[in-house]
């Protein structure tokens, strides 16, 4: 992904913990917005609100067959499937691909060999995707700000410049991809199993609403939701 677009979001369904943070960390490294789920329910109850770009499904799934979720994903969504299977039985590659799996990739690979494919699925896929909407997606408005994704550079109603460092960036993106809805801290920080002692997710929220917020005390735009995490309380345009 460039840095010009928002990012494409995609779920990875996968309840191996190991190549769950292998595949996210090499998306996450490239631009990709990552959300990670250890069973088919829990992504497909996402996958309404989430609309991502692709779903990454492991077909060795604790809660269901990986074929069955292929099939309900592509009757829910629009969104594109690769699928990662550790079996390499040509009955599952051809079977996901008939239900509407763009690609798979079988165990053990490389992850910049994923990166790969999942670039080329969304690039087939090209128009009608959030990810080739996101290619002129560049600006965020949201209560009189607006973020240039482009360029880190959040623009006052005034037409005053804040440059935004990459965490705060990311943050912020994180939010106005996804406003009204609670987001805990891992999501922002876009990490798994963050410990309940690392605040750096605090400092950048407390940074953020020290440029957006008109009073920071009382924050009418980030909001904490206590015991779960933030959410955006902005409507956010984009152009
Ligand atoms: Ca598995």
């Amino acid at each position: 992904m460039s840095g010009s677009a928002a990012p494409a979001q995609v779920f990875v369904v996968e309840d191996d913990d190991a190549i769950s943070r292998l595949v996210t960390t090499a998306l996450q490294e490239f631009g990709f917005a990552t959300e990670a789920f250890r069973s088919g329910a829990a992504a497909l109850r996402r996958l309404p609100t989430q609309r991502p770009d692709l779903c990454i499904v492991d077909l060795g799934l604790p809660d269901m067959d990986g074929i069955d979720l292929v099939r309900q994903i592509a009757a829910a969504s629009s969104s594109g499937v690769l699928i990662l299977t550790g079996r390499g039985h040509t009955v599952d590659r051809v079977m996901g691909l008939e239900l509407g799996a763009d690609d798979y990739m079988v165990k053990p690979f490389e992850p910049r060999e994923l990166v790969a494919r999942v670039r080329s699925i969304l690039r087939r896929r090209g128009s009608g995707g959030a990810a080739a909407a996101g290619r002129t997606r560049r600006h965020a408005s949201f209560g009189g700000w607006t973020l240039d994704c482009a360029a880190n550079i959040l623009r006052a109603a005034d037409g005053t410049e804040h440059l935004l460092g990459t965490a705060e960036t990311q943050v912020l993106r994180s939010f106005v991809e996804r406003p009204h809805q609670i987001l805990t801290r891992e999501q922002l920080m876009g990490q798994r199993d963050l410990s309940p002692l690392d605040r750096s997710i605090d400092v950048r929220i407390s940074r953020l609403r020290r440029k957006i917020e008109s009073d920071p005390q009382n924050p009418k735009i980030i909001k904490t939701v206590y015991g779960a995490g933030y959410m955006f309380s902005a409507a956010v345009i984009w152009s």
